[in-house]
């Protein structure tokens, strides 16, 4: 049944929150997600990394220390995907969302936008990287290659499965079928999702102007529209410094990403926002 307008059918507890990070990230990016958005969404959020940290441990956050290389390769960010997948598939629970830590997720803005999905369609929802297909060459197994394209979602934009999805997914996704398939076509783990969902199961991506990264001008939304994202982002894009333009009480020095100054205007009641 698909959510009346305004109505939530989808809750937290139906959502499994992947966050990638690596060791070198823990105490700048990850922290302040801890300190943002994941206070909202502990129990539900599980960040992905390559070492073992007993301080955010102990803070009670899920933190998994997969056996993934620290580094920025195409094997490495693949590892890392696997092990966001199979422990989705464990949990039982019906939405998968994918964030990097660069990522403010707004809880609210998501769980309203998965509720507007009917329980029995394939749902792979989040924002195209380019504004056409991507082509790629497909290894075969005669050695030969094909041309094949596909739309995919922009890791660093976040992107949701459902389990129904996620579920026919398996032989190309789980274990280390997901490294399997980024070797045949030789691209990152977010384009292998694309491929294994346009391609290998005939499921089309659901395009959503709700999650962004910082590759594109998050500058272009308005204060309102900010409010509303599911995902928003910081970062470099065309060599300067990339963020939404949100005025708060913090000055951009104290808040580069902005994200203290959103979290501030969506729970203002938070102990280390500034008070009137
Ligand atoms: N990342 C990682 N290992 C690395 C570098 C990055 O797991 O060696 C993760 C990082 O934590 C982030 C994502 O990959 O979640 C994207 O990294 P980044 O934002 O630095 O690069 P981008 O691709 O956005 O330019
Ligand atoms: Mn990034």
């Amino acid at each position: 049944v698909t959510g009346a307008r305004g109505q939530r059918s989808v809750r937290l507890e139906n959502v499994f929150i992947s966050v990638k990070t690596t060791r070198h990230f823990h105490r700048n990016r990850l922290a302040l997600l801890l300190d943002t958005w994941i206070s909202k969404t502990k129990e539900h959020t599980y960040i992905f990394t390559d070492a073992t940290d007993k301080e955010i441990k102990s803070r009670g956050f899920n933190i998994i220390a997969t056996s993934c290389s620290p580094e920025h390769t195409r094997e490495a960010l693949s590892c890392k995907m696997a092990a966001e997948y199979d422990h989705f598939m464990a949990s039982g629970k019906q939405w998968m969302c994918h964030v990097d830590d660069d990522n403010y997720l707004n809880p609210s803005a998501l769980l309203s936008l998965l509720s507007e999905f009917s329980l029995d369609r394939d749902v792979y929802v989040g924002k195209p990287s380019l504004d056409r297909p991507i082509k790629a060459q497909e290894l075969l197994p005669s050695n030969k290659t094909r041309e094949v394209q596909f739309w995919f979602a922009t890791g660093g934009a976040g992107f949701c499965l459902n389990r129904k999805l996620a579920e026919k997914m398996a032989p190309w996704a789980s274990g280390s079928s997901l490294e399997h398939t980024s070797d045949v076509i030789r691209l990152p783990d977010d384009c292998v999702i694309g491929f294994i969902v346009e391609r290998r199961l005939g499921v089309s991506m659901i395009h959503s102007d709700l999650f962004h990264s910082h590759l594109e001008n998050l500058l272009l939304l308005t204060p309102a529209q900010i409010l509303k994202q599911v995902t928003l982002s910081y970062g470099l894009f065309e060599n300067k410094i990339n963020s939404v333009g949100l005025k708060g009480g913090f000055s951009t020095d104290e808040d580069p990403s902005r994200f203290k100054t959103l979290h501030c205007f969506l729970y203002p009641l938070t102990s280390w926002c500034p008070h009137a």
